[in-house]
Order: C-alpha cells, then structure tokens, then sequence
C-alpha cells in the first residue's frame, strides 16, 4: 500500500479515530502503540479489543517489521483476560479479510470470556 492510501486509510478508519481519542472507548488498556477497550456489541460477559496504534489494515497486511508490536499484542492478551477476571480461560479471535468476517478494517484481536453459557 501506497503512504498516501494509508494515510487515507486511517483518517477514515473508526479504529485509528479511537486510538487517537478522537471517538470514546471503555478503554481498559493503553500505552504508546497498544489500546484495548471493551467491544461496543460484547458477544461474551467479557469482550473487548485489542489494536494496535498503527493503522494495519488486518494481519494479511502485516510486515515483518510489525513482528514485535504483535508479539506486545499477544502477549497482553494474557495479561488483560486476567485482569478482566478471565480466571477460567478465554478465547481469541483475530478475523481476516472479506471471508474471513473481519468487518473493521484495522487489525484487532478480540478477547472473549466470562463463565459459560455464552458460546
Ligand atoms: O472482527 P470484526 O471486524 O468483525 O469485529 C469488529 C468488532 O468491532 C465488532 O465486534 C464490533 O462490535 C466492534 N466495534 C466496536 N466499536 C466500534 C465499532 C465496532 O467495539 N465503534
């Protein structure tokens, strides 16, 4: 992707608004390159969203230089599921693409727990 199609890409992506704090978020979780916040349409007791800062359009777009910042995402999904009171497990879900159901195009882990019945 070209510079100028990703910087029109994340003016107009909800997420980098919502990383930037120009829309709110229950955020749970912040620091220079990270946010989580709770899903605005929780599937689960627990539900919420991991991204990262940067706009990456979905893990198909990752690059070998975003090695790390996903190696900080997934290792915060530990730390954040615990946090939210996941004591009991919880399940991870990184949807890609049209056919893979991703419907916001920005990368996103989805965090998703609490006592079952839920799935
Ligand atoms: O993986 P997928 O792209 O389908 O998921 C997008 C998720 O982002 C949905 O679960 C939706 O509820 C959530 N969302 C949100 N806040 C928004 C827009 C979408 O939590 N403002």
């Amino acid at each position: 992707m070209t510079s100028t199609r990703t910087e029109s890409s994340m003016q107009d992506c909800i997420f980098c608004k919502i990383g930037r704090g120009d829309i709110p978020s229950r955020k749970i979780y912040e620091d220079d390159d990270v946010l989580a916040f709770h899903d605005i349409n929780p599937k689960a007791p627990v539900h919420f969203l991991i991204i990262p800062k940067k706009h990456i359009a979905s893990l198909a777009e990752a690059q070998p230089e975003d090695e790390a910042l996903l190696g900080k995402m997934l290792t915060l999904v530990r730390k954040l599921a615990l946090q939210e009171g996941c004591v009991n497990g919880f399940r991870t879900v990184i949807n890609t693409g049209r056919d893979g159901g991703q419907e916001v195009a920005h990368l996103h882990i989805h965090v998703l727990g609490g006592p079952q019945p839920w799935k």
